[in-house]
């Protein structure tokens, strides 16, 4: 992954010469805080189309199928995979996760921007498959705050723990491979400096359309 996101001017335009939506990826440890964070930050910020993923992991209380996951068995999971109906997927901890393809790739073309979740294996495809991706990381403010809060959660059993535990270690070593950093300590700070991250990256001159700047030129 590179440092700047964005490609010369025009490269974010639709086939249908509209403006092509931008791909925001966050990633982080399981129980950093991704989904409060986006709960929080994304009512503020306009049309941003969350990419609802699909995984064989089995459903926490409180999860609705179709909302924070497509909750699939293993064998219609290897059946999208198949069909190359997955943009990018992932064994974590011993259950398959991946993002529907379809769904993205027609927000994208519609011009709305687009979150996904991701955690590292699969962020890194999406960056291959998708170069203008914006890579957002997640970071806790340790290691030890991060085992806390993922035994406060009380979904995990200990070896579970200890594999998100090993996992989270090696995504933070990989963070700066990621254009932007958020460190979720105070929440109202993360949710803050997320929307700012968001926010500059729509309107970064890298991504005008040369209708634009001819717009801009306009004189009567
Ligand atoms: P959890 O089981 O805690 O909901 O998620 C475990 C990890 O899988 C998290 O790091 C989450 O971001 C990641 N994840 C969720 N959906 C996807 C996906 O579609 N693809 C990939 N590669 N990772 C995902």
């Amino acid at each position: 992954m590179h440092a700047a996101a964005g490609g010369p001017a025009g490269a974010s335009t639709a086939p249908g010469g509209g403006r092509r939506g931008i791909p925001f990826v966050m990633t982080g440890a399981s129980g950093v805080g991704k989904d409060t964070i986006r709960r929080e930050a994304v009512p503020a910020l306009g049309d941003l189309f969350y990419s609802v993923s699909a995984t064989t992991r089995g459903q926490r209380p409180g999860e609705e199928h179709g909302v924070q996951y497509y909750f699939l068995t293993p064998q219609r999971f290897e059946s999208m995979l198949r069909d190359d109906g997955l943009l990018e997927w992932a064994d974590y901890v011993g259950d398959y996760y991946g993002t529907p393809r379809a769904p993205v790739e027609a927000a994208l073309a519609a011009g709305r921007d687009v979150l996904l979740e991701l955690e590292l294996a699969g962020a890194r495809q999406l960056k291959r498959a998708l170069p203008e991706a914006v890579m957002i990381f997640i970071a806790p403010p340790s290691l030890a705050e991060l085992e806390r809060r993922l035994r406060g959660r009380g979904t995990d059993d200990e070896a579970k723990i200890q594999k998100r535990l090993a996992r989270a270690r090696e995504e933070i070593r990989a963070v700066r491979e990621f254009d932007y950093v958020v460190v979720n300590d105070e929440l109202g700070r993360a949710v803050h400096e997320f929307q700012a991250v968001v926010r500059a990256e729509r309107v970064r001159a890298t991504r005008l359309r040369d209708e634009d700047v001819r717009a801009f030129l306009r004189e009567s």
